[in-house]
């Protein structure tokens, strides 16, 4: 099978590789290499960077409306090959093309949100705040910024950098996970023929070494990062270190709480598609139901035939609920949590290890598969607790009332995402108001805010003060300047020696 080139975009074209380091892309259904992907070094970053810093002041100075019509035209072209863009992201990624759909959709959504971009650019001004004398307030763009992103949503998590970044009239460089790269190509290829001017939007495909390198280069003004939560603690301390503006999203353990007058069948239909849903890789997936009283009796029964039934198949295959795991690597990993969870004394009730990937499909038995998995009885000391498995592993805890449920979810280190299935409304509003998570459902298990509220966790799941996207990420984009004028007429004479005052 011949393999693809997978390059870098710098300055408006696709720019070959010239470090001589390169990385194997695969279908993880198959297990097939289908392409090579470039990993930059310091020398490729800095040309990215330079056309980025070149393209800076033509770019700040366009008036946000004609920016605002070039996402116009970008969004048009976006929502013509959208079906083109879930297949590139199934392809390299393995989640089933319905699910790679609704991911571009939720990234178009911020394109949506950055075509209103005059709006959200108005400043504050206030007259007469001394005799003769106005105050504005204005926000212009940083500079240079850069976005670092993960493997498991290649289209929609850089689009809640990108828009947002370039509306403002920053310029950007992505890096993109080496895992599926090619993504970000097409959608520099979009951009050039929506009209943007060469160097506004850049991708460098790399590793460790590329990221290094934007976090010390002094034309990088602010960083944007989303990936686990070492990382993003690394990216976080050294950004800070070399002076930049960094917001660092990191990893998750989501918990959905189940009360005893919730409704059993929604609640499973939620745990289902919330856990196994892109095979667990989602930092918004459900890992943990927290079973309260006795909904675990009611419950169990339930979840252990769907988890059965799930339809695990080839991700191009309509029927599929679940694909397969990103890589070898990643499903070895969960492997091993299953393991640590058997021999912890967990309950394993459903066993995903045992899925053969001819199951799959024709053509599947090299991939990286893996079936549902279930564990019950688990508790709060346990490693398949306490971390972050990244997989189709659901664990139930038990415990006695709600008070519990709310005290093991704010001892927990992460706060990402937090669901609580119930109809009692004083328990949604005391639940909503306790928690100590940054995004919460109530009755809604996967509560990915829309594109104009903001998206960010709380403790260790987002290093840095601003949400992505959304008002935040105006906020974060840009540089409040504040303005006080006077005009001569109005000037009284004599210097001033004391603080100035209204008059
Ligand atoms: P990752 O942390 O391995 O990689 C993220 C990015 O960092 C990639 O671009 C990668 O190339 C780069 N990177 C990896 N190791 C690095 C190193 N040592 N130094 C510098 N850069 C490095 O994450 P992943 O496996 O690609 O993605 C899964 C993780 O992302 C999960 O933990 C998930 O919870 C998290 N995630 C969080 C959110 C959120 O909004 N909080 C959203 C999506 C994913």
């Amino acid at each position: 099978m011949s393999t693809v080139d997978i390059a870098h975009y710098i300055a408006g074209q696709a720019v070959a590789g010239t470090s001589g380091r390169t990385q194997a892309v695969t279908n993880p259904a198959t297990g097939a290499v289908t392409g090579q992907v470039h990993l930059a070094n310091a020398a490729e970053v800095a040309k990215a960077v330079a056309a980025a810093h070149a393209a800076f002041p033509a770019w700040a100075d366009t008036s946000p409306l004609r920016r605002a019509r070039i996402m116009f035209k970008f969004l048009e072209l976006l929502n013509q090959h959208k079906d083109t863009l879930a297949h590139m992201i199934t392809a390299e990624h393995g989640k089933v093309f319905t699910d790679a759909q609704g991911e571009v959709t939720r990234g178009i959504e911020i394109v949506e949100f950055a075509t209103g971009i005059p709006q959200l650019l108005k400043g504050d001004y206030t007259e007469q705040v001394s005799t003769g004398i106005d105050n504005w307030t204005m926000r212009q763009p940083l500079g240079v910024v850069a976005g670092i992103t993960p493997f498991n949503f290649p289209v929609m998590v850089p689009m809640w950098m990108f828009p947002v970044a370039i509306a403002t009239g920053n310029t950007f460089v992505l890096k993109p996970s080496p895992l599926d790269p090619s993504p970000s190509l097409f959608i520099a290829d979009l951009f050039k023929q929506a009209g943007l001017p060469d160097g506004v939007f850049n991708v460098v495909q790399g590793d460790k070494e590329a990221v290094d390198a934007l976090l010390v280069h002094p034309d990088v003004k602010a960083i944007s990062f989303v990936g686990s939560t070492p990382i993003a603690n690394y990216i976080y301390e050294t950004g800070a270190h070399h002076g930049k503006r960094v917001q660092a999203l990191g990893g998750a353990k989501n918990h959905m709480v189940v009360m005893p007058d919730a409704d059993i069948d929604q609640a499973v239909d939620a745990l289902i598609g919330a856990a196994y849903g892109s095979a667990g890789e989602r930092c918004m997936a459900i890992s943990v139901a927290v079973l309260v009283g006795d909904v675990g009796e009611k419950i169990m029964p339930k979840l252990i035939e769907r988890t059965k039934a799930l339809k695990v198949l080839d991700g191009e295959n309509l029927a599929a609920e679940m694909g397969p795991i990103v890589t070898e690597a990643a499903r070895s990993r969960i492997k091993g949590y299953i393991d640590a969870g058997v021999a912890e004394g967990a309950k394993l009730l459903v066993d995903g290890r045992q899925f053969d990937g001819k199951a799959a499909g024709a053509g599947c038995d090299h991939g990286f598969w893996l079936g549902g998995t279930l564990f019950d009885q688990v508790t709060t000391d346990m490693k398949i607790y306490k971390e972050e498995i990244f997989g189709p592993v659901l664990s139930c805890v038990r415990v006695p009332d709600f008070a519990k449920a709310v005290q093991i979810i704010n001892d927990h280190e992460f706060g990402n995402g937090v669901s609580c299935f119930t109809r009692d409304g004083n328990v949604a509003r005391e639940f909503a108001r306790r928690i100590q998570v940054g995004m919460v459902g109530i009755n809604v298990p996967i509560p990915v805010p829309m594109a104009w509220h903001g998206f960010g966790g709380w403790k260790r799941s987002l290093f840095g003060d601003m949400h992505a996207y959304g008002e935040e990420g105006v906020r974060f984009y840009t540089k409040q300047k504040s303005v006080m004028q006077r005009w001569p007429e109005s000037i009284g004479k004599g210097a001033e020696f004391v603080m100035p005052t209204s008059k």
